[in-house]
């Protein structure tokens, strides 16, 4: 077994994505809207990393909104458009009603990454924008949480809305 390894994971819905009414922001094309810095602050971080995941609550799936596969295309595509930055991503399909492991706050997802890629969750990080974020990285064990207004410099950033 290698050495554990650090990792950086990303919330997608407020901060890798634009979303409004809990829904991801699409551009005309139907691809979603990134946040501000968003490419420049992972060509920048991302090194300090051995691997990267989105990690993402999404609900509107198990309510029929949305299909898991174009939630998929979604992070595939922002994958693409940053250069390839993400090992992987994990959603939770599930509402509050299910009480699963998965769905942030609870830590299933990031434990379950933990587990599959020998990540050493205490040296990682967690990039969120809710107290949800917050709350499932401690409770998975994740030694640092970032704001992602902090993390992608949102204060310097010209607003796009
Ligand atoms: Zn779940």
């Amino acid at each position: 077994m290698s050495a554990p390894k650090r990792a950086l994971f990303v919330d997608w819905g407020g901060t890798l994505a634009r979303t409004r009414d809990n829904r991801t922001v699409v551009d005309a094309a139907g691809h979603p809207v990134l946040m501000p810095n968003v490419t420049a602050t992972l060509r920048r971080e991302r090194p300090r990393y051995d691997l990267c995941f989105i990690v993402s609550n999404q609900a509107r799936i198990s309510k029929g909104e949305i299909s898991d596969a174009e939630v998929i295309g979604r992070f595939a595509w922002a994958n693409g458009q940053l250069g390839g930055p993400f090992t992987g991503w994990r959603l939770c399909p599930h509402t509050d009603a299910d009480a699963c492991d998965c769905r942030k706050p609870r830590p299933g997802m990031f434990l379950e990454l933990a587990r599959l890629h020998g990540v050493d969750l205490s040296a990682s990080t967690h990039v969120g924008d809710s107290e949800k974020d917050r709350d499932a990285a401690a409770a998975a064990g994740v030694g640092t949480f970032v704001w992602a207004r902090d993390f992608f410099a949102w204060a310097d950033a010209p607003s796009r809305e």
